[in-house]
Order: C-alpha cells, then structure tokens, then sequence
C-alpha cells in the first residue's frame, strides 16, 4: 500500500501511538495542491479521539493512519491532548470545513470532486446546497455505494471513469479508511479523503452545532444530544481522554 508522500514541510505528533500533524489549514490546501500536481495517489485522514482508539486495537487502521499523505486534526479532543503533551496544534481540521474549503478551491481551479458514501440521494443533496454557495465547483460524480468488498470493483470503475482530482469517501471510519487504502492503487485519483458524516451536515440531514458551540470546542457534546444513539462510540472519548492523561507518550 502507498499512501503517497507526506509533504516534507509537514511536522507531527503521536498520541497513543497515532499520528496527527501539526499544520494550517492554509498548509493543508497547499500541500493538496500539490499532490494534484504530482498526480500519485494521496490518502487523507481526519483524525479524531474514537479513530486514536480504533487504531489501539485495529493495528491496520493504525498504519493507515500513520502512513497516510496527511493526518489531520479532527476534533477538540486530538486539540486538548496536543496542549497536555506539550506540542500544541496550529488548527483544527474538521473533515465537513475542510469539504467546504475543497470545493471553493474547485470553483476557483477546476478540480474535479467525486463524491462517495453517504445515505442514497445524501451526496446529491449535499451537491446541490454546496453548488449554491460555490458557484463553478466542478463535481466529477456522486455515488451512495456501500464499503463491502464485493462492490470495490464496480465502485472503482465508476470513480476511475470520471477521473476526479479529488474523492471523497463518506462511510464513516474505518471503513471509510479502509476502502480508500484498499483502493487507492486501482483508483488513479491523486486525493482521497474519509469524510464521515460530512455530506449529511451539508445536506441537513444532521444539524452541525451552532458557531458558539463549535468555537467552546463542545461539537462532541452537540452530537451526543442531535444523534444519542451514538452514546457507545462516544464512550471512546472518556477513555481517550483517561488514556492520555495517564500515558507516558510526550509526543
Ligand atoms: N455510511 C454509508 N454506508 C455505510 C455506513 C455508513 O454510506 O455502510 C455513511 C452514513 O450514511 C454517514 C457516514 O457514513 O453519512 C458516517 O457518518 P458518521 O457520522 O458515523 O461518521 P464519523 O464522522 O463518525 O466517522
């Protein structure tokens, strides 16, 4: 697997073992701009603390991530744990903002976006409202599809076909990870991004929190009273916090 260059600029920090790097949103457009350019294939992650979790035990995921072009920080938490580590993060990345900042730099430079994942007719819809506030954003396609295996090579073929510049994957993580490293070979498109529930924040389908919450760092605290039947998956979020606290790891 090739997860494509890391742009040599670019410093990093581990927490629990998992790689999340320290750049501007401002360096990570830059650095998208040139892995177009290059034209290899590039995997994106955002990461956030249930996807540090994840990879303590899925050992996969975890090179993924720590192979990947860009790991980038998602999420208040991987922010917290950064300051008591004693490396604090310039940014905050999250994976829908960084959706939105993609495709005003489509609308301003023509690059192709594919949009994959999501509940049927989601993507469409996100398309649609993301249209409206980017004018000339160029989308290559749309496809709900599904992660299993058995549709990689029909899904592939319908990305390959429409030869976007960038992908992005909205099955939630891993999975989303997963497909992309498993593909990414077979897919020829220079960025490949995992963009959880993105497309149902663009779309409504799930409220986003409003500014003042996002900006007391409380996204994950919204989430927890818009969509409660998350309440298992976000237990990672206390153990993370736990784990890090305790952990010896100073980056
Ligand atoms: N999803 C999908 N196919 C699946 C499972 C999930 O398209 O088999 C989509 C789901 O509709 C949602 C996204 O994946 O749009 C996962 O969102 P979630 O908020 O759980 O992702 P996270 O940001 O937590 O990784």
């Amino acid at each position: 697997m090739q997860a494509g260059p890391k742009p040599t600029t670019v410093d990093s920090l581990f927490v629990l073992g998992v790689r999340i790097d320290a750049v501007t949103f401002e360096q990570v457009l830059a650095s998208i701009e040139e892995f177009i350019a290059d034209g290899r294939p590039h995997q994106i992650v955002t990461v956030n603390p249930e996807f540090v979790m994840a990879a303590q035990s899925d050992v996969e995921f975890r090179h993924i991530i720590n192979s990947s072009a860009l790991a980038l920080p998602d999420g208040v938490g991987v922010w917290w744990a950064s300051r008591h580590l004693g490396r604090p993060l310039p940014d905050r990345i999250p994976g829908v903002d960084l959706v939105e900042r993609l495709a005003a730099l489509s609308a301003d430079r023509g690059y192709r976006l594919f949009f994959l994942g999501a509940m049927p007719d989601v993507a469409d819809e996100a398309v649609e409202v993301m249209r409206k506030r980017y004018p000339g954003m160029a989308v290559a396609g749309t496809c709900a599809g599904s992660p299993r295996r058995e549709e990689d090579a029909a899904i592939v073929e319908r990305v390959r076909a429409t030869r976007p510049e960038v992908l992005f994957v909205a099955y939630g993580a891993p999975a989303q990870d997963h497909w992309i490293a498993r593909n990414m070979d077979r897919l020829e498109v220079p960025v490949c991004i995992g963009v959880g529930g993105s497309f149902d924040y663009i779309a409504g389908v799930h409220p986003r929190a409003p500014r003042w919450m996002r900006h007391l760092g409380l996204e994950w605290l919204h989430r927890l009273i818009t969509q409660p039947r998350r309440w298992r998956r976000m237990m990672a979020l206390p153990r993370f916090a736990w784990q890090v606290l305790w952990s010896r790891d100073r980056g």
